[in-house]
């Protein structure tokens, strides 16, 4: 290849942004936003993600994942009249999410012309985030901030009548899961990963679904910069204490550095691993808490144990 050359979009010739080595491909700002786009459509054609009839709500933090979520599942599915699309932010008034995150999320719904919902830990539980973790080991921040997090989500959604709820899962963050939940020994949890639906026989969790499985966190940060979609780039002050998180991280990107692909192809071994993975596992059946009636695998739910160590 002629020096160059290298700075060309192979498919039209204008300066190249982005190129993607696991196909050797250069790609212009049109090139790269058209191919986002045809990865998140075949994601949700080839996994069924998006029924005929469905009210999707977008679990929107405001951050640039779950923007592109929102973005692309409305620019996809707008022009069928039996989709609805609706965002649901949970202000955790601390950490992940905040006012300040709200707000580019409220700004998105309202450019887009969906209808939006905030909901707030301090509300919902009467207590915010920060006052549960102060109590606990540094090391739980995130997994506490976590529990409650999807706990409300499922349960707005459901309130909501949304048939599915979307997260802004990307590339990156599933692999990082299959390999921390492989060096935790963590098994029960792989049976949840890949871009099939998430669904329970229990009627209260409503499905879950991540369109962006198959795009790298590089392409989104990307794709908001092309699209100009207005996102908080705020992160958490607490994910510096998940060091499990961050080791793995570098390690995957060191990895991918050198065997270019190896993210997709761990993504790849987890699903076809699920299906023996879920088998073992088929014991749990449809349970509600005794405390607060959500769904749950044990007696009591995990939010109302984290609520109880007040
Ligand atoms: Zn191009
Ligand atoms: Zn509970």
């Amino acid at each position: 290849m002629v020096l160059g050359e290298k700075m060309k979009c192979s498919f039209c010739g204008r300066k190249s942004i982005y190129f993607r080595k696991n196909e050797g491909h250069h790609y212009c700002k049109v090139h790269l936003n058209k191919s986002i786009e045809k990865r998140v459509r075949k994601t949700i054609r080839e996994n069924n993600l998006v029924g005929k009839k469905e009210r999707i709500g977008v679990a929107l933090s405001g951050g640039k994942d779950s923007s592109t979520t929102l973005y692309l599942l409305n620019k996809i599915l707008k022009n069928n009249p039996n989709i609805e699309i609706i965002g649901i932010t949970i202000d955790q008034g601390f950490g992940c999410v905040s006012k300040y995150d709200s707000t580019f999320a409220s700004e998105l719904c309202k450019n887009l012309g969906l209808e939006h919902h905030i909901f707030s830990f301090k509300d919902e539980f009467g207590v915010n985030v920060e006052d549960i973790i102060k109590k606990k080991e540094t090391s739980s921040y995130c997994a506490i901030c976590g529990v409650l997090r999807r706990y409300l989500l499922n349960k707005k959604a459901r309130e909501l009548v949304c048939t599915k709820l979307a997260t802004g899962h990307n590339l990156d963050d599933e692999v990082q899961t299959i390999l921390m939940n492989f060096l935790k020994g963590d098994m029960m949890r792989l049976a949840r990963v890949g871009a099939m639906p998430m669904i329970s026989k229990n009627p209260k969790f409503v499905t879950r679904i991540k369109p962006l499985i198959n795009v790298p966190e590089k392409e989104v940060e990307l794709f908001v910069e092309i699209n100009n979609i207005k996102h908080s780039s705020q992160t958490c002050p607490y994910r510096k204490y998940n060091t499990f998180r961050g080791e793995t991280i570098k390690y995957l990107n060191n990895m991918e550095g050198n065997s270019t692909g190896i993210k997709h192809s761990l993504l790849e071994s987890a699903v076809k691993l699920k299906p023996y993975i879920k088998k073992q596992f088929k014991k749990s059946e449809i349970k509600l808490c005794k405390k607060c009636k959500e769904p749950t695998s044990k007696k009591i739910c995990k939010t109302c144990k984290v609520l109880g160590v007040q």
